[in-house]
């Protein structure tokens, strides 16, 4: 078997097994957020429902949170109503009373991502937990544990986030850059950062300065 058609099996079970795992969201349904949408670039996610275009998934290391989610003991996802937006989460895992996430990552971490406490964090409102934990596992098995107290601010952060959203998708109109990391690897890069040229062509004649009846002539 050629090389390249053992890497499109690769990208295509990674693909498969991805699509069976991520947390599905109705993209015509604008009254039920999700916090995963509101955790990252609004951007990103508001495309994600208007004109979604595949990810690009680099490797079984970034599925480990969705697995999680969906073995026995991953936790049941749960609703919080904001008036008449439903705020849906889903914690991978809940041990003790305390809220566990774990997320991969490609080196051991100083701190935790702020997108990952501010998940945890509504997460610990909406399941009336006080506290939990992030772990982060790398390729070679090393991990690394935060732990999270709960904080009003931070999840009124959120609550603020979700309004924005919900409006931005009301009045189909797309939320502002928040340039990030995540730009990098987001498969909308080309919508936020290059834009399309208007370029004329311009033939040598024109260049010299010539009509097209001099060079007849
Ligand atoms: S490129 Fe950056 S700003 Fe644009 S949608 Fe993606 S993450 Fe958001």
């Amino acid at each position: 078997m050629g090389d390249r058609d053992f890497r499109t099996i690769i990208k295509n079970s990674l693909d498969s097994i991805g699509k069976e795992l991520d947390i599905e969201i109705d993209p015509k349904d604008i009254q039920k957020i999700h916090l995963q949408e509101v955790v990252r670039c609004l951007r990103r996610s508001y495309y994600d429902r208007i004109e979604p275009r595949e990810i690009e998934r680099r490797g079984f290391n970034e599925l480990l949170s969705g697995l999680l989610r969906k073995l026995q003991y991953g936790s049941d996802p749960k609703e919080f109503s904001l008036d008449d937006i439903q705020i849906k989460a889903q914690a991978d895992m809940i041990v003790d009373d305390s809220i566990l996430l774990f997320r991969s990552a490609n080196e051991e971490l100083e701190n935790p991502l702020a997108n990952d406490l501010l998940y945890l964090n509504a997460c610990l409102w909406i399941y009336d937990k006080l506290d939990g934990m992030i772990i982060y596992i790398t390729g070679d098995r090393k991990e690394t544990t935060f732990s999270l107290t709960r904080n009003k601010k931070m999840f009124e952060e959120v609550i603020r986030r979700v309004r924005v959203l919900n409006n931005l998708l009301k009045e189909q109109k797309a939320p502002i850059l928040e340039p990030s990391v995540e730009c990098s690897e987001c498969q909308y890069y080309s919508k936020c950062y290059t834009k399309k040229t208007n370029t004329k062509q311009v033939t040598l004649a024109e260049m010299l300065g010539l009509g097209k009846k001099d060079l007849n002539e």
